[in-house]
């Protein structure tokens, strides 16, 4: 079990929560780490809506995975692209032509929007994943209110000022919350020929109420929260179309230039390369040891994977953080337990509950037996995020930017940033 120096080889695909997670628990393990990311920083996923809506800056949730594995002798980070993992061969190939063999594999490579089968609405409804999807977003929710100040048409003026969330979950809830708040409290007095208190925000869930996964108490406080912050909730409302400036959405027809897609995941592609048993999703169906059928040596983790053993609940373990953080440290403590010749014991997912923050001061929260809302949920809500930020710098910088922008309800990074000149152009010419 062993390739180059003699200690076995892990080579671990992602540098997300799972992945990093996992190279941490196995920093005193006798073992050569390649850690493999597409991209250069470890992203904390869970922020990126207060990216997109100017509350923080990239930077801010975003770390290079090399600075925070830096004092870790036995891994080596390498930046590509992962096209295929072949089990039979052992062998990763990278999409620069390069690959690795492996002793362990590790695939904890997230997962991507879903549109259904509609991949076309994508360009019109970007989604949250990347720090690029989010300065996307920024860029798209900024320019529209700059674009209505000069709009002397009060028809397309409105279709600028209408933002649309469609997805009524965690991303879709916070999301439509902050688009709420950005133009009811920091750009309310920005403006000289547009009020943009008066911009439409409407977030539009297809099934029958929003945060499907809470109690449906918090459901329903969660809407009332919403319909505070001036945001228009709209269940039952399936989205059947998109297009340059419109979304059609059971029988109504609304104008907007400004569409958010919170509303479906679909495995990372390269999941369907192992040629082990999928779900739905395209996340691999692992065994209770997290590995794929057949090869104990390969591990599928986080969000690309559906663990189907929990017995407490019906259905896979949920995307999310808590999941794929302790599935690294499973993964780290079951490749130590087979290198000290002990048997593997299953993993189980420690349910701590879930939060959801919905704006300045509220959040909904369900821990342990507790459902709880307001003010409490959202302090704890924000100490948790602060908790989980991987560096202090981080830490810091959320809280200073946070305490800022709580005190003076001025988010501070409304920079338009990208080819603003040519979405102009682009955008004109998809106005109606
Ligand atoms: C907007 C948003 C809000 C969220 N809010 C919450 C929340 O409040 N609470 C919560 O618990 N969870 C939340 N989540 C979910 C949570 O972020 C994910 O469950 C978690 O990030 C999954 O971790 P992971 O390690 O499986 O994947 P990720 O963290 O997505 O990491 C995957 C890594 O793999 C890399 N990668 C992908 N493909 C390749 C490839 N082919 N080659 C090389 N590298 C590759 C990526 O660059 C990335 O670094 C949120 C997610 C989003 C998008």
């Amino acid at each position: 079990m062993t390739s180059g120096d003699g200690r076995p080889h892990v080579v671990i695909i992602g540098g997300g929560f799972a992945g990093l997670y996992l190279a941490k628990g196995l920093r005193r393990a006798p073992v050569r780490i390649t850690l493999v990311d597409r991209r250069n920083h470890h992203l904390f996923q869970p922020m990126l809506y207060q990216v997109a809506t100017a509350a923080l800056s990239p930077q801010d949730i975003a770390t290079p995975i090399r600075a925070i594995l830096r004092r870790q002798r036995n891994v080596e980070v390498q930046m590509a692209d992962v096209a295929r993992v072949d089990p039979a061969t052992r062998t990763v190939h990278a999409t620069n032509g390069q690959s690795l063999t492996y002793d362990y594999c590790v695939i904890a490579t997230g997962a991507r929007h879903s549109y259904f089968g509609r991949d076309d609405w994508e360009p019109h409804a970007p989604g949250l994943k990347a720090i690029e999807d989010a300065l996307e977003v920024r860029r798209r929710v900024l320019l529209a209110f700059e674009k209505a100040e000069r709009e002397p048409d009060p028809v397309k003026r409105h279709q600028y000022l209408t933002f649309v969330v469609i997805g009524g979950g965690p991303t879709g809830v916070e999301m439509a919350g902050a688009i709420a708040e950005l133009r009811r409290y920091a750009l309310a007095r920005d403006f000289r020929h547009i009020d943009p208190r008066e911009a439409t925000v409407l977030l539009l869930e297809g099934g029958p109420r929003i945060l499907t996964s809470y109690p449906e108490e918090l459901s329903t406080r969660a809407k009332a929260d919403l319909r505070s912050l001036g945001v228009d909730v709209r269940e039952n409302t399936l989205v059947t179309n998109i297009t340059a400036g419109w979304v059609e959405a059971a029988g109504w027809t609304i104008p907007t230039a400004t569409v958010v897609w919170a509303a479906g995941n679909q495995a990372s592609p390269l999941v369907a390369t192992l040629g082990a048993p999928l779900d739905r999703q395209g996340r691999a169906l692992v065994e209770p040891d997290c590995t794929i059928p057949g090869h104990p040596e390969c591990f599928v983790l986080g969000d690309a994977a559906a663990f189907m053993h929990q017995a407490d609940r019906t259905g896979p373990l949920p995307g999310t953080c808590p999941v794929a953080i302790q599935m690294g440290g499973y993964t780290a403590r079951a490749i130590a337990a087979d290198l000290a010749k002990k048997p593997r014991t299953p993993f189980r997912y420690w349910d701590k509950g879930q939060l959801a923050v919905i704006g300045r001061g509220h959040a909904v929260a369900d821990i342990w037996r507790f459902h709880f809302a307001g003010f409490l949920a959202w302090w704890v809500w924000a100490v948790v995020h602060i908790a989980f930020l991987v560096n202090f710098r981080n830490r810091l910088m959320v809280l200073i930017e946070w305490g800022w922008s709580y005190v003076r309800y001025a988010p501070g990074a409304r920079l338009i940033t990208g080819e603003t000149g040519e979405f102009a152009a682009r955008h004109a010419h998809r106005s109606p």
